[in-house]
């Protein structure tokens, strides 16, 4: 008998898990994947870390979870710096003085943000009530129009109109030539990779691979006095209200016989013909000197039931009914939702964590 059964060995799941275990608690952890570690696992290729699901760099400005994951690895100097790709013109990213000095020959802040302020003008927009709106007030329609809305609309697969404006802020606005992606004081990449953040995590928990939760959710309920959901919530009640929306992703793999290919870790394509959004040489973030390269193109697809659901789609039909699923999870007494499925939430790492650490505060504290 467990106290802990934990479903989803991604970030949130291991960090309650190592959290209970510190604790005396007896967990058992089970992922349908054939490995741990969720959205954040890399898979060795050429000796290089492949980020399976995806490019991802840690970033916190908040210092104890900063401290918390340097418990369990050192960080590398990596800072994210990802270029855009135009039909083959290049800017820097985020929108910062050399994407307005590339783009218009502006020289100063000052000239930059007349620009900015003459194009806002012009569109007329007051309060921006969807992405296109926001972005415009941002940056202006010239970095809307290459920027953008191409790499926009082929992420979410909807216009840019129908977005949530929020999404767009993820990005800074910076008016200093400064190429760095994220404005948080801590940023890198795990030396050695994510996945040994997640193995010592779960050093001390018993683990069952390539286990369903709903495949044997009789038996397994049986196994523990309580849950730790981090699946997607509405298959959690058999999605009983309908189907929550989510984007997907295809990722397509290439090992080159160069030992450079694109000169950066990122690089966006963001007019609207090219099929993917971007594309991640791995050995970038780690500054790796190997004879090949690992490449990744990263095509969006819309998400169906069995896809990998990567982004869920937060505008008003799917936050509603969100709601909804969240009402019966908070009724729950024996079950802890958490992570970017259970929670329906477009959570960075940092966030989990910090999610997770107060879900074990809540928990063990009371
Ligand atoms: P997950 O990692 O999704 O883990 C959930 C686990 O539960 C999975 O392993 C899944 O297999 C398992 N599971 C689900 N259902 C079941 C079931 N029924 N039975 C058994 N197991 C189940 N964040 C950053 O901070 N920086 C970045 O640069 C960054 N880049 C990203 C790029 C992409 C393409 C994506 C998709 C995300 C990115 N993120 C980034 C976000 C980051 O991936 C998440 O914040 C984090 O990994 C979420 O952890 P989690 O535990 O909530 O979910
Ligand atoms: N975005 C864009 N152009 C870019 C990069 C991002 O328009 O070159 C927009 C796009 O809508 C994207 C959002 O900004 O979904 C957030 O970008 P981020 O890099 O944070 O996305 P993630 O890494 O989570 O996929």
């Amino acid at each position: 008998m467990y106290d802990y059964l934990i479903v989803g060995a991604g970030l949130f799941g291991s960090v309650f898990a190592h959290e209970a275990s510190r604790r005396g608690k007896k967990c058992l952890v089970i992922d349908k994947r054939d490995h741990i570690g969720g959205n954040i696992y890399t898979e060795k290729i050429e000796d290089i870390n492949v980020h399976k699901y995806g490019a991802h760099i840690f970033h916190t400005n908040n210092k104890e979870i900063w401290d918390y994951v340097n418990q369990f690895v050192e960080f590398n100097r990596y800072t994210n710096s990802p270029i855009a790709n135009y039909n083959g013109e290049i800017y820097n990213l985020p929108f910062n003085m050399n994407t307005f000095n590339k783009l218009w020959g502006v020289v100063t802040p000052k000239e930059a943000k007349e620009k900015i302020e003459e194009q806002k003008r012009e569109a007329g927009i007051t309060k921006p009530r969807n992405l296109e709106e926001q972005a415009i007030s941002l940056v202006g329609t010239d970095i809307y129009e290459k920027l953008i809305k191409g790499y926009t609309e082929k992420q979410w697969g909807r216009p840019a109109t129908e977005l949530p404006a929020f999404i767009i802020k993820r990005l800074p606005v910076r008016f200093t030539y400064d190429n760095n992606y994220f404005n948080d004081r801590y940023q890198g990449i795990p030396i050695g990779g994510y996945n040994v953040i997640i193995e010592r995590m779960l050093e001390n928990c018993d683990v069952q691979l390539e286990t369903d939760f709903f495949a044997e959710r009789e038996q397994l309920e049986k196994e523990a006095n309580k849950i730790v959901y981090t699946g997607m919530v509405d298959e959690f009640y058999n999605f009983r209200f309908g189907v929550l929306e989510y984007r997907s992703l295809k990722f397509e793999n290439k090992i080159l016989e160069t030992d450079n290919y694109q000169g950066n870790a990122v690089v966006n394509y963001t007019d609207s013909q090219t099929p993917y959004t971007r594309v991640i040489e791995h050995k970038h973030f780690e500054f790796g000197t190997q004879d090949k390269t690992v490449i990744t193109r990263e095509y969006p697809k819309e998400w169906k039931k069995g896809d990998e659901p990567y982004y869920p789609i937060n505008n008003e039909k799917n936050n509603q009914l969100f709601r909804k699923y969240k009402e019966l999870a908070d009724q729950e007494e024996n079950v802890i939702f958490g992570g970017r499925l259970a929670n329906y939430k477009y959570y960075d790492m940092h966030q989990v964590i910090g999610a997770a650490l107060t879900k074990v505060k809540e928990e063990f504290n009371k």
